[in-house]
């Protein structure tokens, strides 16, 4: 019955989707909240911890030496490639989504506003320059010839990194870790991506809540909504008087306020939508 709700609130067409960890856990990425989530081992560094001293950036830099290449070779998943393909079909407007992982756009979704920011660009906080991860990931790797990313890089995965490309190192492992700043100024470099707790942009918020605007309805896929950034939309959907659906693997803290909640796994849920959906509209 949820099933049937989904398919007509899509099917009417301008949908924005909004898109949390649940979407990728199927990439094998591990979500922050779910029964197995991150959030249960450690807490994400804050914007705060990490400005505030060397030491810090540090360990946050050699936990994500580890952990981003694991994030970086995660590949779409159905789900991913179901929302792309309910883009080309002209029901889904854009995707919002709170992930740093890059998926969408790598199942091609085009109009992907990447709330969180991307694990695959780097910022020297000294010029300002942005600059390709996979380029620092070569810097830090011959700065560090001795230091072990073995661990996660062999399948399977997952238990140990968050979904922002945080992993878990003993202490003596960041110690003996050297950290490369930027090439133009040698200024400290920072991922370009919203802290834990930290907020978003102005620009890119008002992106998102725009695209929100000129919608139909809001889907909500894989998000306990647990944390403002994402759960503001529900409300101004509310607000604009746009009809909410939400599909996540548990409750959410949006669902009183949804037309209907589905309980399922987006990497089954929503490749059957788009064959029934996305197969229809190319005929
Ligand atoms: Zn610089």
């Amino acid at each position: 019955m949820a099933f049937a709700s989904l398919r007509d609130l899509v099917a009417a067409g301008g949908v924005a989707v909004l898109t949390g960890a649940g979407i990728s856990t199927g990439s094998g990425i591990p979500d922050y909240r779910g029964p197995n989530g991150s959030l249960r081992r450690h807490t994400p560094m804050t914007y705060q911890q990490f400005t505030g001293d060397a030491e810090s950036r540090r360990r946050y830099w050699a936990r994500s030496h580890v952990g981003w290449r694991h994030v970086a070779l995660a590949r779409p998943n159905p789900g991913h490639h179901a929302v792309a393909a309910l883009e080309a079909a002209g029901l889904v407007d854009g995707v919002i989504t709170q992930n740093v992982d890059g998926l969408h756009s790598a199942a091609g979704s085009r109009r992907v506003i990447d709330l969180h920011g991307s694990l695959a660009r780097v910022r020297c906080r000294g010029c300002g320059v942005l600059s390709d991860r996979a380029d620092l990931d070569r810097r830090l790797r011959l700065s560090n010839p001795g230091f072990d990313t073995r661990a996660v890089e062999g399948p399977p995965l997952g238990a140990e990194v968050n979904p922002d490309g945080d992993a878990t190192l003993a202490e003596a492992e960041i110690d003996g870790f050297a950290v490369v700043g930027c090439v133009d100024c040698d200024g400290d470099l920072e991922p370009d991506v919203v802290f834990f707790g930290a907020t978003v942009p102005p620009a890119r918020l008002t992106a998102a809540v725009d695209l929100l605007a000129r919608s139909r309805a809001l889907l909500v896929l894989g998000s306990s909504l647990a944390v403002m950034s994402g759960y503001r939309f529900v409300l101004r959907a509310g607000e604009l008087g746009i009809p909410v659906g939400i599909v996540n693997q548990g409750p959410t803290r949006g669902d009183a306020r949804a037309a209907f909640t589905l309980d399922a796994q987006l990497s089954t849920v929503l490749p059957r939508l788009a064959t029934e959906l996305a197969g229809a509209a190319a005929r």
